[in-house]
């Protein structure tokens, strides 16, 4: 049963939304999902969970779930470029296989000073586990098979009518808040009236246009292709680029490729795509298509606005990358980890409606970098042609190829050793960050700059218990006391028992956290932001600081 009343509708059971039932559910708010289709994500979609997407996953429970899916625990996650697939290697980025991501992450620091590294799998069965996780909440209910057809803000909340997609039952459902999650085609930002602003369809010799999505199972590669195993597979030849990552390591792979001019969709059929395949391949080899989509390569847009009174927009409905750094997916659940803590506080009392202005503040700016970081890098690859002579047995096609290395490699290392992407984003600006006027560190893909400093994602070590610093944080506040200089607890445990503000206070001794912090005193956020940082006398004022970090101020 579908409730006819709820506090925040979720449209769209993708990752955004299921992501945001996830961050609802846990703090105890009510929240019913609906999605038009049938169920999760059968075609594959984006293949890779960035750090902090995995960081998030931690923080809730299942990293480890996710990370047991997909390849198998041994399989190699490179990236490797050839001309065709049974032809030359050029280039390949040797990256580590799942089963070693737990202890090599712990041997690491600077720019991947993390709790957790990127994990390879694809999206479909990323959706699995969300899906799991959230229907097991008590107060969510998620629901497919069922599409939004109006909503109206009512001015205390809002009236929606869904329909049933198989038997067009009809129903209505009043929430306090909707968020629309419903992808790139966002019912909900049309009828908001805001557009899509920026680059809608970037020319170029590849990612840069009508691309053709073929999910297929063919075993047989892996004997074709005389090549070590891989992750990742990219094409260079002049007639059939493409991309295909490996799914299960098993002869499940997501099979990319660009519509070349005069290559009509409607046109494709599954015999064409079959061909296009065996152009990448350089042979044919026996294959089964599962599923088959087009898509659109080449876009860098956000939406004018992510809010309009009681509705908010995240994921897709709001931003839509060229996949290159696999920031789509990655950006639409920091979406919903940014606005779940907000929409949950504001539910429940503890903060004011204004701060869900602070949402916009600060996932706009993010999402406007992070499609600019990913049109770069699209440019970076997908401007690059591959010249005849890549493929010729000649020591001049050995000359191209070396050359192509060079250009690939150093390509690649800047599209996929990324941490300064995925942990970099800043709220500098934002209504709610209490900055102290410290400049933030310079922002560039490749390095992260782990700091203190407002506004980023809170620095981490890892404990003597061998514990990540961020499993002792609360699930909502936590008051970080470093270096030795123990400041007194007391008044902001007080200040925020005061306003059912939950805060845990974690002491830490580590003499790397003291520096990173370059503070006594900081205040995270449930979404692992610092938000405050104090050093010197006990004089900080907690009203105020909880004040302005919960949008009272
Ligand atoms: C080929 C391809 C490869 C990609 N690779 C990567 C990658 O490697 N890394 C990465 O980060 N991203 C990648 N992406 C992007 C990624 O798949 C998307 O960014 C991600 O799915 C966005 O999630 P979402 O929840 O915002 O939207 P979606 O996953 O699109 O979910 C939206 C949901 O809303 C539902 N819906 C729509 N309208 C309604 C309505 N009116 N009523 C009810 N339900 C509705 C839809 O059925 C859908 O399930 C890739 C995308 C493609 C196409």
């Amino acid at each position: 049963m579908i409730p006819d009343t709820t506090k925040v509708l979720i449209i769209g059971g993708g990752p955004c939304g299921l992501m945001l039932a996830n961050e609802l559910g846990r703090r105890g708010v009510p929240a019913v999902v609906i999605d038009q289709k049938p169920a999760t994500a059968f075609s594959p979609q984006a293949n890779a969970t960035q750090a902090r997407t995995m960081e998030h996953y931690r923080r809730l429970g299942f990293a480890n779930e996710i990370r047991a899916l997909g390849l198998p625990p041994d399989y190699p996650t490179d990236i490797a470029y050839f001309t065709r697939y049974s032809g030359y290697e050029i280039t390949r980025l040797a990256m580590p296989a799942s089963r070693e991501a737990a202890k090599l992450i712990k041997s690491m620091g600077g720019s991947w000073g993390a709790a957790e590294l990127p994990h390879r799998v694809s999206q479909k069965l990323v959706e699995q586990v969300l899906l799991r996780h959230a229907s097991a909440l008590p107060n969510i209910s998620v629901n497919f098979g069922w599409r939004l057809t109006a909503f109206r803000d009512i001015g205390a909340g809002i009236d929606a009518s869904i329909a049933n997609v198989a038997t067009g039952e009809e129903r209505g459902i009043r929430a306090l808040y909707l968020f629309g999650a419903d992808g790139p085609r966002s019912f909900v930002r049309r009828q908001c009236g805001y557009d899509y602003v920026g680059e809608a369809s970037a020319q170029r010799d590849f990612l840069g246009g009508r691309m053709h999505a073929v999910y297929l199972h063919t075993p047989e590669f892996y004997q074709a292709c005389p090549h070590p195993k891989a992750w990742m597979y990219w094409t260079f030849n002049r007639d059939r680029r493409a991309v295909m990552a490996a799914v299960d390591g098993k002869g499940e792979f997501a099979f990319h490729t660009q519509l070349h001019d005069g290559e009509d969709e409607a046109a494709v059929t599954e015999s064409v795509a079959l061909g296009m395949f065996e152009q990448a391949m350089g042979m044919r080899i026996e294959v089964k298509i599962l599923a088959r989509d087009t898509w659109l390569a080449g876009r860098t847009l956000v939406a004018e606005k992510f809010q309009k009174g009681r509705v908010l927009m995240g994921g897709d409905a709001v931003h839509l990358f060229t996949p290159t750094g696999g920031m789509g997916y990655n950006t639409a659940i920091e979406d919903a980890v940014n606005v779940g803590w907000k929409l949950a506080a504001v539910v429940k009392g503890i903060a004011p409606p204004a701060l869900l202005t602070s949402y916009e503040a600060e996932r706009r700016p993010v999402a406007i970098r992070n499609t600019g970081y990913a049109r770069r890098f699209a440019d970076s690859i997908g401007l690059y042609r591959a010249t005849p002579a890549l493929e010729t047995d000649t020591p001049a096609g050995a000359a191209a190829r070396r050359r192509a290395a060079e250009y690939i490699g150093n390509h690649a290392r800047a599209e996929l050793n990324i941490p300064g992407f995925t942990f970099g984003a800043r709220y500098d600006g934002s209504p709610i960050i209490f900055g102290d006027g410290t400049p933030p560190p310079p922002d560039a893909p490749t390095i992260y700059v782990p700091t203190g400093n407002p506004g980023g994602r809170a620095p981490h070590v890892w404990l003597p218990d061998g514990r990540s610093l961020f499993d002792a944080f609360g699930f909502e506040w936590t008051l970080l006391r470093v270096g030795p200089r123990r400041r007194s607890a007391e008044p902001f445990v007080r200040a925020a028992r005061a306003i059912n503000l939950d805060l845990t206070v974690v002491d830490c001794d580590d003499e790397e956290a003291y520096d990173l912090y370059e503070a006594d005193l900081a205040l995270i956020r449930p979404d692992q932001v610092v938000a405050w940082r104090h050093s010197g006398g006990d004089d900080a004022d907690p009203h105020k600081v909880f004040a302005r970090v919960i949008g009272r101020d």
